[in-house]
């Protein structure tokens, strides 16, 4: 079994980009966000230009990375779910973000595919090593194919956790999906079965009634059939 983890808005309360746009960048930034959200550019565009109007200095960023509020009912869900699933957080976001904020919160380490942060003087730049060019969804971290890669290897189904529009094109593929935010209106919108959630304490209770040991299939709206 495979849990991908978004972090944006999922691990995270809110979204550390736009935080860190917010505080730290020339106002622009919000003209990109609507165009993309629009569809007029890629996510791919967009970030690459959003982080060319951050001005800031590598420690300052990084004490507001460490000051990111985590869903700390994380820590419970992951040592359960550890048991039995590989679980990977996987981000269109930034990974030095999530990797300082995951180190300050003490959340066990665990593999981490995001787009790469990069400091430059007095500013940040963004690089894409997890792009899929035949990917139509457009953004910087393909999250099927890193689904796929990942699953290739334990087997069992691919349960998606997350919130967003960076999570639209899993939501597809997965077996089982946890929606909140964006996503659920995206799912209900394309016949996808979800369930909802706000913090993954919710997500552990359900987890919780599935029978792993017996390795009954899960449907695709998170229930154990025989
Ligand atoms: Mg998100
Ligand atoms: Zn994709």
């Amino acid at each position: 079994m495979l849990f991908v983890i978004d972090f944006d808005g999922t691990l995270s309360v809110g979204d550390t980009v736009d935080a860190m746009l917010e505080r730290f960048a020339d106002d622009r930034w919000e003209d990109l966000e609507t165009d993309w959200l629009d569809g007029k550019i890629t996510a791919i565009e967009c970030m690459k230009q959003q982080l060319d109007l951050v001005e800031v200095d590598q420690v300052t960023l990084e004490n507001f990375f460490r000051g990111i509020q985590l869903d700390a009912s994380f820590i419970p869900f992951h040592k359960y779910i550890s048991q039995f699933s590989k679980v990977a957080i996987v981000s269109d976001g930034l990974d030095h973000a999530i990797d300082v904020a995951t180190r300050n919160a003490a959340i066990p380490a665990m593999p981490i595919y995001a787009n790469k942060l990069s400091f430059k003087p007095n500013g940040v730049s963004i690089s894409y090593p997890y792009q899929n060019p035949d990917c139509k969804a457009g953004n910087g971290v393909c999250k099927c194919q890193i689904a796929e890669q990942l699953s290739a290897g334990v087997g069992g189904p691919v349960v998606l956790v997350g919130d967003g529009k960076s999570d639209y094109c899993l939501a597809k593929y997965a077996d089982v999906v946890f929606a909140k935010g964006k996503l659920i209106t995206h799912c209900e919108q394309e016949n996808i079965p979800f369930r909802r959630f706000q913090t993954f304490a919710e997500v552990l209770e359900v987890v919780k009634h599935w029978d792993i040991a017996k390795k009954r299939s899960i449907t695709a709206s998170g229930q154990l059939v025989a």
